[in-house]
């Protein structure tokens, strides 16, 4: 399926260095958007717009991390002295990591940082960009990987499916702010993805406890998220999918 209307549109993809996102920026680039690659991996992010450079698309690898205010605003400086004006935030960067000890304060606060400030930051950034898009008639787009965390508890995992639900509210939230001004605001709840993402799981047990749920329902590609992304932000301007929840067919 081809998604024409993202042809000359300039995206800013976060957690580009792998999955969702790494999909996300190689689909947008490849429909003809240019593409501004954020993530810490610098070495990924470049490898990322390399594969995307050699295939006729467009993509500048910006080095950020989105729980750095002073990171996120000199990333922000680069992408508009390169691009100029953006006109679609996809904010995929997130982290998941378990509760095996309710004292690491350390990691509650990462995944808070990472996957709800950080979002934060990166809408705060370009929210001017955006707004002044839609009054120049163009598309204009927010989209927000939230979870199917956002509402079904998985034990062990509280501070991130609360981490998921203020996304998923801050989603619902903003569309009542930028609606008004022609920006949409996409969330999207996947079940699982097949990534990097449950590679941060230190302790073994509750590493197998994924990989056994993911061996009995197993899991959605990157790229079929990509897909959906692809589609919400390439319909006429005045179509808002403001909720999307993508589950494979056997995840409960
Ligand atoms: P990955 O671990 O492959 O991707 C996460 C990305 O976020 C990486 O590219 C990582 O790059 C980047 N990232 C992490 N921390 C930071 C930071 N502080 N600053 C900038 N970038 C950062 O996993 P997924 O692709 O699966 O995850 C993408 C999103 O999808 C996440 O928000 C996740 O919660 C969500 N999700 C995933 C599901 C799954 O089953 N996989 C299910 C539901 C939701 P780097 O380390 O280089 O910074």
């Amino acid at each position: 399926m081809s998604y024409d209307s993202l042809a000359g549109r300039t995206a800013v993809v976060t957690g580009a260095a792998s999955g969702i996102g790494e999909a996300v920026a190689v689909l947008l680039a490849a429909e003809g958007a240019r593409v501004a690659l954020v993530a810490r991996r610098a070495e990924r992010l470049t490898a990322v717009a390399g594969k995307i450079g050699a295939e006729g698309g467009q993509a500048l690898a910006v080095a950020a991390d989105v729980t750095d205010e002073t990171s996120v605003a000199d990333a922000a400086a680069r992408i508009h002295a390169e691009y100029g004006t953006v006109d679609l935030v996809v904010n995929c960067a997130g982290v998941m990591l378990p509760l095996v000890d309710a004292r690491r304060a350390d990691e509650w606060q990462r995944m808070l940082d990472t996957n709800v400030t950080g979002v934060l930051r990166m809408i705060g950034a370009f929210t001017g960009d955006l707004v002044s898009a839609a009054a120049d008639g163009r598309a204009a787009d927010i989209v927000n990987i939230s979870s199917i965390a956002a509402h079904l508890s998985f034990p062990n995992y509280a501070v991130y499916g609360a981490t998921k639900a203020a996304v998923t509210y801050l989603s619902e939230a903003l569309r009542g702010e930028f609606g008004p001004r022609d920006v949409r605001v996409t969330n999207i709840e996947p079940g699982f993805v097949e990534s990097e993402l449950r590679t941060h799981i230190a302790d073994a047990d509750l590493s197998r406890q994924v990989e056994g749920m993911l061996d009995e329902v197993g899991a959605l590609s990157a790229e079929e998220l990509a897909d959906l992304v692809a589609y919400a932000t390439s319909r006429p301007r005045h179509v808002n999918l403001r909720q999307i929840v993508a589950l494979p067919t056997r995840q409960a």
